[in-house]
């Protein structure tokens, strides 16, 4: 099954009515979970990752190697870049390949937004490629650091930059975070449904570690159909590797395995939670 637009993964989500798992992965034990767990169940995929890391996995070394795993997997496989900041840094996505692209100009006022995007879509479909916009912003950034108060998206702003930018898929606040919730996440259903009423595209969910499974199947059945899910896979790694490491017998091979295992067992969780498997 080769590479494949989110746009096709979302629409087809969108009429069977279940979510797609879009997973952060850092390095490549996190690329083989990752797409293990979702050959496993048969589920389609979004692999992805955000501009905020690219410190720590260089887009021109992880680039390739997304694009790679996602061409020899066994079931359908987008390669999204998330929370794009540069117009420059998303192009360099696109050049390798990446089937989707976020820019993320949601800080600004909704008319500035909408230029931003505008720009992004023209390039984007140079290349064929998906765009996800996002209108409000989150409380906590990608980076999970920086606190930005938390602006819920206005349904009519949302209306109106799909209109004008025609893109694939928006991001929306609606009581998500970034990272780890500091306390129980009450999600806007309300305003959920108000905004689905209004427009007809795959709304996505940010900050989805920490969600519960009852609110996250509620989300889905209320139209979101991306769902992403960073925090709680790096979490998941690094608690393999911790707990590997208490062994008195290790090596580096069995701790890389340990590592690609703590990634399939979180994503194949979300995947059963979000009710994809089978729909490859
Ligand atoms: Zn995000």
């Amino acid at each position: 099954m080769p590479l494949v637009q989110m746009s096709s993964l979302l629409s087809k989500a969108d009429t069977e009515n279940y979510g797609v798992g879009a997973f952060s992965v850092g390095n490549m034990e996190m690329i083989m979970g990752a797409i293990r767990a979702a050959e496993e169940v048969n589920s389609p995929l979004i692999i992805q990752i955000a501009q905020a890391r690219l410190p720590y996995s260089p887009l021109h070394m992880i680039g390739p190697m997304m694009i790679s795993a996602a061409e020899k997997a066994r079931v359908p496989v987008a390669v999204h870049f998330d929370h794009g900041l540069d117009v420059d840094v998303i192009g360099q996505a696109l050049d390798l390949g990446f089937t989707s692209v976020m820019i993320d100009a949601s800080h600004l006022p909704i008319d500035q937004n909408i230029e931003e995007v505008g720009k992004v879509k023209e390039l984007a479909d140079r290349y064929g490629a998906s765009v996800e916009a996002e209108v409000g912003q989150l409380g906590v950034d990608e980076s999970g650091i920086e606190t930005l108060g938390n602006f819920y998206s206005d349904p009519y702003e949302v209306k109106k930059l799909y209109e004008k930018t025609n893109v694939d898929a928006i991001a929306l606040s609606i009581g998500n975070a970034h990272g780890l919730y500091k306390k129980e996440p009450k999600l806007n259903f309300q305003l959920l449904n108000e905004t689905k009423k209004l427009v007809s595209l795959p709304l996505v969910l940010h900050g989805g570690s920490g969600i519960s499974q009852e609110d996250f199947r509620k989300a889905i059945s209320l139209g979101i159909r991306k769902v992403n899910i960073a925090t709680a896979n790096f979490m998941s790694v690094e608690q393999e590797a911790r707990n590997y490491c208490k062994d008195t017998k290790r090596d580096y091979f069995n701790l890389s395995s340990r590592m690609e295992k703590g990634m399939y067992l979180n994503v194949l969780k979300h995947i059963r939670i979000f009710q994809s498997m089978g729909k490859a």
